[in-house]
C-alpha cells in the first residue's frame, strides 16, 4: 500500500448557538497590555441561544492506492498549509504504514521545525497515518497502541468558556458533579495587570468551587500562561488551603526556570506542555523539575507516534500525563492505551467539544464521567454528510 494523495479541505456547516458560546474569557499572555486586557465577551442573550451560527472545520485526508484513507481535524488552517506546501511530497509514493519512518523523516525535513506549527503539522499527518494503519489492521487505533488498559477512560470537565459570576460557577460546578465528574478544571479570569484586586477575585472563584463540590472533587485552576512569579506565588500560596489539584500554566511556557521556581515556593503541584513538543522538549521540562503533571497534546506534540514516547519518558520520572484536551480523539486512544498510573485521565472541554466534533458521525462524549472506547477500526473519526453544507479543496499549489 502506497499515498496516493494529500487533500486538505474546509467543511461548513451551521450549529445551533447553544451548544456553542462563550460567557466569559481566561486571562492570557497579551493581557500585559491595557488594549488587550480591556476586551470582554459579552454572553449571548436567550434570543441568540436560540439561534444556529455558521461553523467551519479544515481537515487533512491521505488517500492510498488501494482506496483506504485516512481522516483527522478539525485542524488549523497554518496546519493546512504547511502540510500541503511543505509535508505532502515526503508522503506521497511512500508506505503509509510506516509511520515511524515518516515521523522521522518529517521532523528531520526542516530543522525550524521542531515546536510551533510546524510539529503540529508533522502531528495531524502523523494521526491521519494512524487512521490507516487501524482501518488497514481492521482495529482501533488504541489496541495498535498496545491496550486497551481499561474499558472506559476518566475524563475531567474543563470548564473554558463559562461565566465565573459566583452563582452560575456553583450551578454548573455542582452540574459537573451530579454528571458524575471527579475532577474539574475552571479558568482564573484576572492576572497581574488587574490591580489589587485581581487576587482577590480569583480567589473567590476558588472558594466558591471548594465550597460548591466539597472536599472529595479535584479542582484544577488554569492560568493560560497570563500571569508572572510574583502573581503566581502570591496566587499559590492564597490557592494552598482549597487543595488543587494543580496549577496550569502560570507563565509563558519557556519560562521553565520560572515553573521551577513557582513549583517550590507553593507546594502546588504544577501542570503544563499543551504548548510543548516531542520527546526533547518534555525531557528539558522534566530536567528541570519544573512540572508536575505533563500536558502534552497528541494532535500538537507529535501525534501517536510520539505520545507514547513522551509517557516512557514521564514515566521514567515517576510523572504523569493528563494530555491537553484540544480534540479528545487522538488523546482517548492514546489514554486507552497506556497504564492508569501514567495516563490516569483525560481532559473534556465541555463546550468546544461540542464545536470540535460538529461534523462527526461518531461524538466521543463521558457518560457518568467516563468516555467509552470506540469499536470501529482506525481513529473512529468520520464526516456525517448531513451536517456538512458546504465542502472546498484547500490548495496552496
Ligand atoms: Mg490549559
Amino acid at each position: 500500500m502506497r499515498i496516493a494523495d494529500v487533500q486538505l479541505f474546509r467543511v461548513r456547516g451551521m450549529i445551533p448557538r447553544r451548544l456553542s458560546f462563550s460567557e466569559e474569557r481566561q486571562v492570557g499572555a497579551l493581557d500585559l497590555f491595557p488594549e488587550y486586557r480591556a476586551r470582554t465577551v459579552t454572553p449571548p442573550t436567550a434570543a441568540e441561544l436560540a439561534e444556529d451560527r455558521p461553523i467551519e472545520g479544515v481537515y487533512v485526508e491521505i488517500a492510498t492506492d488501494e482506496g483506504m484513507s485516512g481522516l483527522f481535524g478539525p485542524i488549523m488552517e497554518a496546519q493546512a498549509y504547511l502540510i500541503d506546501t511543505q509535508l505532502r511530497r515526503y508522503l506521497i509514493g511512500q508506505d503509509p504504514i510506516a509511520v515511524e519512518h515518516i515521523w522521522d523523516v518529517l521532523a528531520r525535513h526542516d530543522r525550524h521545525g521542531r515546536k510551533g506549527y510546524m510539529m503540529m503539522a508533522i502531528s495531524a499527518v502523523d494521526l491521519a497515518l494512524w487512521d490507516i494503519r487501524g482501518k488497514a489492521a481492521g482495529m482501533p487505533v488504541y489496541r495498535l497502541l498496545g491496550g486497551p488498559t481499561r474499558e472506559a477512560v476518566p475524563a475531567y470537565a474543563s470548564a473554558l468558556g463559562y461565566s465565573l459570576e459566583p452563582d452560575r460557577v456553583r450551578e454548573r460546578a455542582c452540574a459537573f458533579v451530579a454528571q458524575g465528574f471527579r475532577a474539574q478544571k475552571w479558568f482564573f479570569r484576572y492576572g497581574p495587570g488587574d490591580g489589587r484586586t485581581a487576587i482577590t477575585r480569583n480567589m473567590t472563584l476558588v472558594r466558591t468551587l471548594r465550597e460548591a463540590v466539597g472536599d472529595e472533587v479535584d479542582l484544577m485552576f488554569d492560568a493560560w500562561l497570563g500571569w508572572d512569579v510574583p502573581f503566581a506565588i502570591e496566587m499559590g500560596k492564597c490557592m494552598a488551603p482549597y487543595h488543587p489539584r494543580w496549577l496550569e500554566e502560570p507563565v509563558q511556557p519557556d519560562r521553565i526556570e520560572s515553573y521551577a521556581e513557582i513549583r517550590r515556593a507553593t507546594g502546588i503541584p504544577i501542570a503544563g506542555g499543551e504548548h510543548e513538543y516531542t520527546r526533547w522538549g518534555f525531557k528539558v521540562l522534566l530536567d528541570a523539575d519544573a512540572i508536575d503533571v505533563i500536558q502534552a497534546d497528541p494532535d500538537w506534540a507529535g501525534g501517536l507516534t510520539e505520545m507514547p514516547k513522551i509517557c516512557a519518558l514521564a514515566s521514567a520520572y515517576d510523572k504523569q500525563v493528563i494530555p491537553h484536551g484540544h480534540s479528545v480523539v487522538p488523546a482517548l486512544h492514546l489514554v486507552a492505551s497506556q497504564s492508569p498510573a501514567v495516563c490516569p485521565l483525560l481532559e473534556y472541554l465541555v463546550l468546544l467539544n461540542e464545536n470540535k466534533q460538529w461534523f462527526h458521525k461518531t461524538k466521543f462524549m463521558p457518560e457518568n464521567g467516563l468516555i467509552h472506547l470506540p469499536t470501529e477500526p482506525g481513529l473512529g473519526i468520520a464526516l456525517d454528510e448531513s451536517r456538512v453544507l458546504m465542502r472546498e479543496r484547500l490548495s496552496w499549489q
